[in-house]
């Protein structure tokens, strides 16, 4: 529950933050070639906050105005224990938290679906770039799509809703996303199709891929008309009504149309670093602070952090281009 005697998340520019995505792990069984280099080196364990930490700083984070807090990676549902977490944070659903949700690959989701819908967790996103298995096994390196699809049918029976996540990709799946379209409504989810990002060297070139969404857009409209709709769940996808279809459709513009001005978001990393936009090095550490002092040495770096939140991210992508920013997706939390 939000605490009255503390001060509300506001950054300097007035945006109130209210949306905590939290990384529990870096590593991850697949290897997503916008995501990961195929060789990862990941972070020493004792680096990497404990289950007991996240959900302490969890705490704290609801006690400050969080209303939201997405849990995701790496690979969340790798983590060994990871549903402890989820309900040790799920027990605030409906108590000061008005969501808990989490982003997953969908390959461990068979066996995790129904406790985490027990444990008060309502909505999943999964990742999912293509329906064909030899596609999914090139853009994973190798995934197997047989237990992502399992996952989800155990989503949907632990009634669980879902949203698929898709990165467009040129060359690769752009001919799939309208039969994506029809697949996730044929299944009761929704669409969201994500541009891809210049996060962290991936022994690949982005620009070869990237697929801007309003040309996506206006190719789906030559089939069916699309509305934009007030739907919203927090993060930055901008949804559409789709003509003749329940599924809704999402889209996660960060190149072609930044969403800044109203971001809510801040991340805390496996490693307890808070970094207040996806698209900046600009971070405040709270482990080690954490670790010496507890919460009370925690709480004047979170208002450090809020002054760190800049006004905008500045992704570019360009042949030869450098990442924006070093870090990998998957270190920062997607
Ligand atoms: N492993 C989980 C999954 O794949 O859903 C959660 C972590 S993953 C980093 C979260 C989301 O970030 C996924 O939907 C993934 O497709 C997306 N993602 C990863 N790297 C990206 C990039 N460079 N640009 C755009 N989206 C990216
Ligand atoms: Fe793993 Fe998710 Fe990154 Fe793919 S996008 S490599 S599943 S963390």
């Amino acid at each position: 529950m939000a605490d009255p005697g503390r001060t509300a998340l506001t950054d300097a520019l007035g945006r109130r933050i209210s949306y905590l995505r939290i990384s529990v792990t870096d590593r991850c069984d697949l290897r997503c070639r916008y995501c990961m280099a195929e060789r990862m080196t990941f972070l020493p364990r004792d680096q990497i906050l404990t289950l007991e930490e996240i959900a302490l700083l969890a705490d704290l984070f609801i006690a400050r105005g969080v209303r939201r807090i997405r849990l995701t990676g790496g690979e969340p549902l790798v983590r060994r224990d990871i549903i402890d977490l989820v309900r040790r944070i799920g027990r605030h659903v409906g108590a000061g938290l008005d969501e808990l949700t989490l982003t997953t690959n969908g390959t461990r989701l068979a066996h995790h679906a129904q406790a985490l819908a027990d444990a008060g967790v309502r909505r999943v996103n999964v990742s999912l770039d293509s329906l064909d298995p030899e596609r999914f096994a090139h853009v994973t390196r190798n995934g197997d799509i047989r237990p992502v699809l399992e996952g989800l049918a155990a989503a949907r029976a632990a009634g669980l809703a879902v949203k698929i996540n898709m990165v467009a990709l040129k060359g690769v799946n752009e001919d799939e996303i309208l039969p994506m379209l029809h697949w996730c409504d044929d299944q009761g989810f929704d669409l969201t199709l994500i541009e891809t990002m210049p996060l962290g060297e991936t022994g690949e070139d982005r620009t070869d891929h990237y697929l801007p969404l309003t040309q996506v857009a206006d190719s789906i409209r030559r089939h069916r008309a699309l509305a934009p709709i007030p739907h919203r769940t927090g993060g930055p996808a901008r949804y559409h009504a789709v003509d003749g279809l329940k599924a809704r459709l999402g889209l996660i513009t960060p190149l072609t149309h930044n969403f800044c001005a109203d971001c809510n978001r801040m991340r805390m990393t496996c490693e307890g670093k808070i970094l207040m936009c996806l698209g900046h090095e600009d971070h405040v550490d709270l482990k080690a602070a954490f670790r010496q002092g507890g919460l009370p040495a925690v709480e004047p770096l979170i208002d450090r952090a809020l002054r760190l939140k800049p006004a905008a991210h500045d992704f570019r992508i360009g042949a030869g281009a450098a990442p924006a920013v070093r870090r990998h997706m998957s270190v920062t939390g997607g």
